[in-house]
């Protein structure tokens, strides 16, 4: 006797997932996480503070240049930490710099990340241990990426700002977007 097992039922086709509601009627249609999205626009649209403070910021501006062409990333230098979102610390950080630092990034709004460019952002560099200089711009605000040489090339810093695109990505599909 054959047993009835439910209409539509055919005979091998039991382990076949049904067809889900938007293969049938959005075909083609991406589906993804909005903290994935807002990431990938942001992501490929980091614009960062026009600002440095020493030698590294010569190389700095050169990244931004026609021949190394910052721009084809979605890199944009901004002068106004209102609306920018990356702030790249060139160069040696002094004491007396600190607070416009600090004050710099408050005003820079949510989510932002920081670069710190070079080896005096990131330790005092050649500076280590003077009475003048902060050992590592990370004694004032986080950083997320640091690109290490004195100077670092063009090459270092974009390999950097790359780091820090993958960063977000990443922050994104683990929850931790930045805000
Ligand atoms: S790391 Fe070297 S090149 Fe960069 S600011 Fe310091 S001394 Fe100048």
């Amino acid at each position: 006797m054959e047993i009835n097992l439910g209409q539509g039922y055919q005979p091998g086709s039991g382990n076949n997932p049904a067809d889900n509601v938007l293969q049938e009627i959005i075909p083609n249609t991406l589906v993804g996480k909005s903290d994935e999205l807002f990431a990938l626009a942001r992501k490929n649209s980091l614009w960062t503070l026009s600002f440095g403070l020493a030698c590294c910021a010569i190389e700095m501006m050169s990244t931004h240049m026609s021949h190394h062409d910052f721009d084809r990333f979605g890199v944009v230098t901004w002068p106004s930490p209102r609306q920018a979102d990356v702030m790249i610390v060139a160069g040696t950080v002094v004491k007396k710099m600190a607070e416009p630092i600090k004050l710099l990034y408050e005003q820079m709004p949510d989510p932002k990340w920081v670069i710190a460019m070079g080896s005096c952002a990131t330790n005092g560099g050649p500076y280590y241990r003077s009475y003048s200089v902060i050992m590592g711009v990370d004694h004032l605000i986080p950083v997320d990426v640091y690109v290490p040489g004195c100077p670092p090339r063009p090459e270092a810093l974009m390999y950097g700002l790359l780091q820090l695109q993958e960063k977000i990505k990443q922050d994104a599909r683990s929850g931790d977007a930045g805000e």
